[in-house]
């Protein structure tokens, strides 16, 4: 009993107190910025676009390596993931000191997201890496934009509503890029108007309201006005936010010069205008991503 209490009074050593942050109140301080850039809400975002990844870089095709590559570097210089309709109404959930990115990934591709036969998830697709990834880094999840086909989506039917459901789980958005992937140019209204509703229903069918578009190839109808709103079998229909392809990142949503019809995107290439060129410009300064505060 005697020796309990000498140690216990050793342990309490009065002496100890006023020099050890230890014994202090319990710490209520903030946790760190991801970044040191100071705050800037008018600053652009960066809207990434891609389509396949696969063993081999080339047009069109991120290699599997790059795109680890990418988010890796997007991670280390501060970005976090954001849906595309989260950025239009400004409801990013950033930490202080983060900057958003969008990716966005075209035409539902398996190997954007494939799976085994067992029904776990393949490391070689873009899903794949980026879970892996976000595994690590639970703060950069596996949130981007699909714009999905009626293709499975993303092939492999069986899978296609398990996919669909863990997209939304981790955060994702699923949005629009027609049924036909036509060039909607050259349809009269009734065609465009079809592809539009076609697209809209089915996405409906997997329980979700698809709010966003990508048009294929970034070609807009010859009747614009078409993609944000008409009415087909006393149905109304039309979507709130609008891809292009593009190439360069977007302003701000609350730089007053965002325009929710005509989204820019930056092609996730090393080629002119791409994600390479954009990052480096952040790099050196010579562009002021949003910076959130
Ligand atoms: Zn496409």
């Amino acid at each position: 009993m005697i020796a309990s209490l000498v140690l216990f009074s050793a342990l309490l050593d009065p002496q100890d107190k006023p020099s050890n942050p230890q014994y202090g109140p319990p710490s209520v301080e903030e946790p760190k910025p991801v970044t040191e850039r100071l705050p800037n809400r008018k600053g652009n975002v960066l809207i990434l676009m891609y389509h396949r990844i696969e063993q081999e870089e080339k047009n069109m095709v991120r290699s599997y390596e790059n795109f680890e590559a990418d988010l890796n570097r997007l991670y280390a210089m501060g970005y976090r993931p954001v849906t595309l309709d989260e950025y239009v109404n400004n409801r990013m959930p950033l930490p202080r000191g983060a900057s958003p990115v969008i990716l966005t990934f075209d035409d539902s591709w398996q190997s954007q997201f494939s799976m085994k036969s067992d029904g776990s998830i393949d490391p070689k697709s873009a899903v794949g890496i980026w879970k892996k990834f976000a595994d690590k880094n639970p703060d950069f999840p596996v949130k981007g934009t699909f714009f999905i086909l009626p293709n499975g989506p993303f092939g492999q039917k069986k899978f296609a509503k398990r996919k669909v459901e863990l997209l939304l789980e981790w955060g994702s958005e699923i949005g629009s890029h027609t049924m036909t992937h036509g060039n909607l140019s050259k349809m009269s209204d009734g065609e465009v108007m079809k592809e539009l509703a076609g697209s809209y229903d089915y996405i409906a069918s997997l329980g979700i309201k698809a709010r966003s578009i990508a048009t294929p190839y970034g070609i807009a109808p010859k009747n614009r006005s078409l993609l944000n709103k008409f009415e087909l079998n006393g149905k109304r229909y039309g979507y709130d936010n609008i891809c292009l392809a593009g190439s360069s990142p977007a302003p701000s949503p609350v730089s007053g010069k965002m325009d929710r019809l005509r989204i820019p995107r930056v092609q996730a290439y090393d080629g002119t205008l791409g994600i390479s060129y954009w990052l480096n410009r952040v790099s050196s300064g010579k562009v002021q991503p949003y910076v959130q505060p």
